[in-house]
């Protein structure tokens, strides 16, 4: 079997990073490049080198370790030559592998918006391109709003794209920049396109503006495209991009595209797509899309009683594939047995011993259950249930009981116009009837009630001392009649190990602490503390 190679290209740092309310940090970028490259990405694309301090920060180093890091920028301006241009300059000086350009293909852009005449779009491709391609760069064009392109003019638009070929393009990339043309049309137009540029030097970029930005990929790649664009979980201005964590488990899982197409994407980092896709989530601190195909926490969940029993019998009735190949994992609502196989395989996950007849576990379950009602949420939590587990099944330890605490946050405001926080907070803690007393400031409130109760626990100070705060997540919703707040509390120690906690309170700092006193509670249960 000679199985064609599809080359997967991610845009989730520039063209994902265009979504409403969506801001990545230097740290962020980072770590999302890490999680695509272990993924199995082809290209990871990370945004325009020069256009701002962060992203010039960000292609100083290479940050993947076997996709091809790519840099994105615009064709050199008409007018002068792509040797001169300070942009261009900028995408040679980083330290991608390859570099990604858009160019204009609709001659009706190039007038209005570029106000260059055609030739001059032409040749701008043309030398911006084997500028490139001349330093050594892996080189490739976005076609910018090649279908609509396409329609207006098709000989100029397919004259941009065999420019950027005939120069040396490794991709020409047809971009469905505003998203809104429908599969057949884009399966027609490739056809044609493919009569000029073999099918292995040409991509898809699509939005999904028509809800049909994953159909559109398909649908180029069967019309003989090599090249996907996408993102992770769709992000995207407007309606997002294609979603890659909805195309590769297709093109890996589904047999029309796994009997003729080759991906990066090996079973083994198929089982990541699930954690990575939450992963992302998790950064832009919003809930995942319970819905989501293959990944969202809905996408083998069965409810309706006949359904639920059908699935239990054999699940392929009702899941097209197996949930544990995409890394995700299959839930039955609908009776209090299904709910206990349920928490009976998060037992098992989080190696919690337990016995099966133990009727204890209907008590967790109804735990859980009231927990969940009041706005706690244990999937992305382990280590708040693995405590309230432990605490149903077996016991938990006193290790220390807080007796009370303060926190106190002032802000005062000099003369000179100048102002300034401070926080401080105050615990007092009884460790096997020791009473120990402890005050902290912080940048924060929370900060300032994190560093107070880990300053001093007596005996089991020496189990904490490399506890660290990693992240704080907090989510305000509506809970019956009131705002509700959940916090979520990563804490890590220096081995790199993190593990997350939860709190749930009308009250910010209360839901803090909540999840403070897990974090620490558990650290000791993990470090085998005597109580
Ligand atoms: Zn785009």
């Amino acid at each position: 079997m000679c199985a064609d190679r599809v080359y997967l290209f991610d845009t989730t740092l520039r063209d994902g990073a265009q979504t409403t309310g969506v801001d990545f940090s230097l740290a962020d970028k980072i770590q999302i490049a890490s999680l695509l490259d272990a993924l199995g990405i082809d290209y990871v694309e990370g945004g325009y080198p020069g256009a701002n301090p962060l992203d010039t920060e960000f292609f100083t180093k290479k940050r993947t370790k076997q996709a091809r890091f790519t840099a994105f920028g615009m064709t050199k301006k008409i007018g002068r030559s792509a040797s001169n241009d300070p942009g261009i300059a900028a995408l040679l000086a980083s330290a991608s592998d390859a570099i990604c350009y858009v160019g204009k293909a609709w001659d009706y852009q190039v007038r209005v918006a570029l106000e260059a005449s055609l030739e001059d779009n032409l040749e701008s491709v043309k030398d911006s391109i084997t500028t490139a391609v001349a330093a050594g760069r892996e080189t490739m064009l976005d076609c910018e709003h090649f279908f609509d392109g396409y329609k207006a003019n098709p000989d100029y638009a397919l004259q941009v794209a065999k420019t950027a070929y005939e120069s040396g393009a490794r991709w020409v990339v047809l971009c469905d920049t505003n998203g809104g043309t429908l599969p057949h049309e884009i399966a027609a137009i490739v056809e044609a396109v493919i009569k000029h540029i073999p099918g292995d030097h040409l991509g898809i970029h699509a939005h999904d503006d028509t809800g049909q930005a994953v159909a559109n990929s398909l649908a180029a790649l069967r019309a003989g495209v090599r090249q996907i664009q996408g993102t992770l979980n769709g992000l995207g201005e407007r309606c997002g991009n294609a979603n890659l964590a909805t195309i590769i488990p297709t093109l890996v899982l589904k047999n029309e595209f796994s009997s003729q197409f080759e991906t990066g994407i090996s079973e083994k980092a198929l089982r990541q797509l699930t954690p990575v896709s939450r992963a992302l989530d998790e950064i832009l601190n919003r809930a995942p899309n319970r819905h989501a195909p293959y990944v969202g926490a809905s996408a083998f969940a069965t409810k309706a009683g006949i359904h639920a029993s059908a699935v239990m019998k054999d699940p392929r009735t009702y899941e097209h594939v197996a949930p544990e190949t995409v890394g995700n994992h299959r839930k039955v609502l609908v009776s209090d047995q299904a709910g206990r196989s349920n928490i009976v395989a998060e037992l098992e996950r989080l190696g919690i011993a337990f016995n099966k007849d133990d009727h204890r576990i209907s008590r967790l379950l109804e735990e859980v259950k009231e927990r969940e009602g009041l706005g706690y949420s244990y999937e992305g939590a382990d280590a708040s249930f693995f405590l309230l587990a432990r605490r149903v099944l077996g016991e938990v330890p006193e290790f220390f009981r807080v007796e009370r605490f303060s926190v106190n946050v002032e802000r005062r405001f000099a003369e000179n116009g100048e102002t300034q926080s401070v926080a401080e907070a105050f615990v007092k803690v009884d460790v096997d009837g020791e009473r120990l007393i402890s005050a902290a400031e912080g940048n924060g409130p929370v900060n300032a009630l994190d560093l107070a109760l880990r300053k001093d626990l007596g005996k089991y100070q020496r189990f904490i001392e490399d506890m660290e705060l990693v992240d704080y997540k907090v989510r305000v919703f509506q809970g019956g009649s009131d705002a509700v707040t959940r916090v979520l509390i990563e804490t890590g120690d220096g081995t790199g190990e993190t593990w997350t906690t939860v709190g749930v309170s009308s009250n910010i700092i209360d839901a803090s602490f909540q999840a403070l006193i897990d974090s620490i509670t558990y650290r000791l249960i993990k470090k085998g503390a005597a109580a």
